[in-house]
């Protein structure tokens, strides 16, 4: 048995009942990320020690009989947004060089608590601000299946990372799309939960009102074992939602109940602004529904163009807002320059800030400055409450919404980056679920003309992730593009 072939959910039964060691799985990885790395780019930072030493007391609590948690000594990325103690936590960013958390995130405390192996911390852009993981200030990912192409962003090294197999899963964030779309870019599931469903401790803050964690998997099943892990209520969040108001069901079990008489709504003109190769294939997916016997409904979300405008107002405003306590004073990178504290202010952040994240500050402040507060900010706050009324609409008639994840495939690197406004539009069919704050996932639904897979989002209403998980486990029966594997993974 190749250890790789595995799904993170297999593997963790194997060593749970003895049959592989932990400590095995851990070094094989380790190896291939040594050998397959260099030319991915997916990590930022490995945990060699951690890794292995976790991955011992995995093996010594199987040996000596005890229980071990659901994700038992599986080796798991994380995106380097998320804080942890054990290894630096620097968003990609040169002001966080070597930035290492007092606490780890609540995520990272499930996933130690139930016995996974953290194997390292992947690439992103700069604080989760791109599409392309272009505006990382540390590092540069391809895309496992076509080196010239980005893997999407924001988590593309988490994406990355498991189309390569360079992890079994992996978490990511997703503020407008960053789970979604870098998961449609490589070929493997992303799943963003409802607003509030899995706690924020401990993710370094974007868009705070827009931003979840959630996994990205091989398949469906690993999905559902994941959010297993993270989903529920923290209180150190206070947005997390309790569990006498959403109770977590158990996403795996959810996987077995019927789903073939789902109904689907569909916004054609929507659907058909895609390019050719993906309004096909997002097309015959929706038809292999069809098929299985669910209804299609076509649907009118009057506000969804206006996603873009009314995200890229509240993000950044958001985002200049968070991104305030970077002086140079609390964390990471203080300029060598120093004169007063404005200075040390100024210029920390001069020098430790990408030009992405600059121009997003700008734009966010902007936005919120006393002259133009109503004319944007409050103007996208009533823009996106008209755009999270077309999600109530469509849920009063269907059980999900269906379109692409994103326009294209993955894009050649350097395609989009001096053109921050395309790169913008390239999140077109991601960021309302965010501003809805409902759950969506990318799961992949075929391949364009030059070989690079195609994402098929579907969207369900809040908290409704178990019924999520079942639809996109009904394609999957259907067709096993797990097998299919890029050409460095
Ligand atoms: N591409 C979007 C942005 O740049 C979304 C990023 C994200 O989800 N973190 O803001």
């Amino acid at each position: 048995m190749d250890v790789f072939d595995l799904t993170a959910r297999q593997l963790a039964q194997e060593i749970a009942a003895g049959r592989l060691r932990s400590l095995d799985a851990t070094q094989a990885i380790l190896e291939r990320i040594d050998k397959v790395d260099p030319h991915v780019g997916a990590y930022l930072h490995v945990c060699r020690n951690h890794a292995l030493a976790t991955a011992q007391r995995v093996d010594d609590k199987v040996a000596r009989g005890e229980p071990v948690g659901p994700l038992a000594g599986v080796p798991i990325a994380i995106k380097d947004n998320l804080c942890t103690r054990f290894a630096p936590t620097t968003c990609a960013s040169k002001i966080l060089d070597g930035f290492v958390s007092p606490y780890d995130a609540h995520v990272v405390e499930r996933l130690q608590a139930a016995d996974a192996v953290i194997v390292g911390k992947t690439n992103l852009d700069e604080f989760a601000m791109g599409s392309s993981t272009e505006n990382s200030g540390l590092g540069k990912t391809v895309n496992p299946w076509d080196p010239q192409c980005v893997p999407g962003g924001s988590s593309g090294g988490s994406a990355a990372a498991v189309a390569a197999g360079l992890a079994w899963a992996a978490l990511g964030s997703d503020t407008g799309g960053s789970i979604r779309q870098p998961a449609s870019f490589c070929g493997v599931i992303g799943l963003k939960p409802t607003y509030g469903r899995v706690s924020r401790y401990g993710l370094v803050a974007y868009g705070s009102s827009l931003d979840q964690i959630g996994p990205i998997t091989r398949d469906a099943m690993d999905a559902a074992w994941l959010l297993n892990v993270i989903a529920g209520h923290d209180a150190r969040d206070s947005t997390s939602v309790p569990a006498d108001r959403a109770p977590v069901p158990d996403y795996l079990a959810a996987l077995n109940e019927p789903a073939a008489d789902v109904k689907i709504g569909v916004v054609p003109a929507l659907n058909e602004a895609a390019e050719p190769d993906v309004v096909r294939a997002v097309r015959q997916a929706i038809e292999v529904y069809a098929a299985a016997g669910a209804e299609i409904v076509e649907l009118a979300m009057p506000h969804f163009d206006y996603a873009i405008a009314c995200y890229y107002i509240l993000a950044t405003a958001e985002a200049s807002s968070n991104l305030a306590r970077y002086d140079g004073v609390h964390y990471g990178h203080r300029t060598a320059d120093a004169g007063d504290y404005v200075q040390v202010y100024t210029r920390s952040r001069a020098e430790g800030f990408g030009p992405e994240v600059k121009r997003r500050i700008m734009l966010g402040t902007y936005a919120l400055s006393s002259g133009y507060y109503d004319a944007y900010y409050l103007k996208g706050l009533k823009v996106r409450q008209l755009i999270r009324s077309d999600f109530t609409s469509a849920f009063n008639r269907v059980d999900c919404v269906m379109m692409p994840v994103a326009p294209t495939t993955a894009f050649k690197i350097g395609e989009k980056v001096a053109d921050p406004l395309q790169m913008y539009l390239a999140d077109m069919y991601t960021l309302a679920a965010n501003l809805a704050g409902v759950p969506a996932l990318s799961i992949p639904c075929g391949f364009d003309g030059r070989g690079l897979p195609i994402g098929l989002q579907v969207i369900c209403a809040p908290f409704a992730e178990d019924r999520l998980l079942r639809i996109a486990r009904l394609y999957e029966e259907g067709r096993d593009w797990s097998t299919r594997r890029p050409s460095c993974g």
